[in-house]
């Protein structure tokens, strides 16, 4: 019997990444829902394609004359990952947005492949809790957290000593410093070596990818911050290094795709025959390079790094103010250099309070917001 999946932001990066993982692997998997934002166009050909039992379209209304039941509003998003017949959900959702629908897989016992790293930012200690509590499973996408998972596989947390996460450094990584605040959108979307949507190829640039990674990585693997290191690695072949506690560090390579991190986590623990990707070839892959992060050229990074030692709404309001900055970036209403500004007055005016229920995170998502809009345009 093949496996239920439900992919959330189908007709995104991701979740076009997954279709193309589960095209070769009809065997194995089926799919059982997809959700997307507004693209109807896209998911319509989707919905032909693969006869979901359950199609959701957030913002559009209930369209479509294909096969399966229908559902609009941010509700079909639960409906879809909750489903009877799905096991595994798909998380693609690119910010907040995908927050309740996670939460509900794992109260309902889903392994969630997760991609939407923004939510376990914003609430690892809910995210965390409602797994342990539904007996749901957080598998990442992430290609460096996958990166980790692998080389993990069988060892127990005390055997691990630190994570290096690796970092390609973004567009400006090579700019002079002064020109990087004035930085266009058409610049800032020209990522060196990974093709994503809009929001995270921005975040790659101002590295506040990295700083959302690695608090990803504390609520994945339970390390303290001091022990989840980032380096700069132009290429992005080498995807994480994992030190244990004998000092004998492994580290997963691979041309940059995320076709094989998605198949893992459908697939963990277990590894299946695909012929998809490109295999690795170390010539071909030439010299690798690695150096220490540049904390001057990087400036939102820093802050996202002590907004995770805060902790508690301290992950939550970082994020936030981010998503907000990122989103009047893109719509030309603010430089690239305002970004790391716009995050920093957010949390220079914000206490961190308790994160240990959805209306405390729900509260800081919503005040952050509000103060990010303000900051950026005054
Ligand atoms: P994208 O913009 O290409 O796709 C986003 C998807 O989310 C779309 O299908 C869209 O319909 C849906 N969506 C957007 N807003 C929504 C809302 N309010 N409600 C419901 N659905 C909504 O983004 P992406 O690059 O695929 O990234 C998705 C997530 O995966 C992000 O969290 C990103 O950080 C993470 N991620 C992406 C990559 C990558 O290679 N693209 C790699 C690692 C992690
Ligand atoms: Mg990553």
């Amino acid at each position: 019997m093949s496996v239920g999946v439900a992919i959330l932001g189908s007709t995104g990066s991701i979740g076009c990444s997954t279709l193309q993982v589960l095209a070769r692997q009809r065997e194995r998997f089926r799919v059982v829902a997809l959700t997307a934002y507004s693209n109807a166009d896209l998911l319509e050909r989707q919905a032909a394609e693969w006869r979901p039992a359950y199609v959701g379209l957030v913002n559009g209304g209930k369209r479509g004359s294909g096969p399966g039941a229908r559902g609009s509003g941010a509700g079909c998003l639960i409906e879809a990952a909750t489903h009877p017949d799905v096991r595994v959900v798909v998380n693609g959702i690119v910010g907040a947005a995908g927050l309740e629908a996670t939460l509900a897989a794992l109260r309902a016992g889903k392994r969630v492949a997760l991609a939407n790293k923004e939510t376990l930012v914003m609430a690892g200690e809910l995210v965390t809790r409602a797994a342990r509590e539904g007996g749901g499973e957080i598998v990442p996408v992430d290609s460096e957290h996958s990166a980790v998972l692998q080389c993990v596989a069988g060892r127990g947390p005390a055997e691990l000593a630190r994570l290096i996460l690796t970092a390609s450094g973004g567009p400006f990584r090579t700019w002079p410093r002064e020109r990087i605040a004035a930085a266009t959108v058409a610049e800032a979307l020209r990522h060196p070596t990974w093709k994503m949507g809009k929001k995270i190829t921005v975040d790659s640039a101002t590295l506040v990818n990295k700083a959302l990674e690695v608090i990803e990585a504390h609520f994945l693997f339970g390390l303290g911050y001091e022990a989840v290191e980032v380096v700069v690695h132009p290429q992005s072949v080498v995807h994480a290094f994992v030190e244990f506690v004998d000092g004998s560090v492994l580290a997963q390579v691979g041309f940059p795709t995320m076709e094989l991190p998605i198949l893992y986590a459908l697939t963990h623990p277990d590894r299946v025959p695909d012929a998809g990707t490109r295999r690795f070839d170390p010539v071909a892959a030439g010299s690798l390079t690695f150096e220490a992060v540049d904390a001057e050229l990087y400036p939102a990074y820093r802050l996202g790094r002590t907004a995770a030692t805060a902790g508690g709404t301290a992950p939550t309001v970082f994020n936030a103010a981010n998503e907000i900055a990122v989103a009047l970036f893109l719509e030309g209403a603010i430089p690239f250099g305002r970004i790391a500004s716009t995050i920093a007055r957010v949390l220079d005016a914000t206490g961190p309070t308790g994160a240990d229920t959805l209306d405390a995170v729900l509260a800081a998502d919503a005040a952050a917001r509000r103060l990010a809009r303000e900051a950026a345009c005054s």
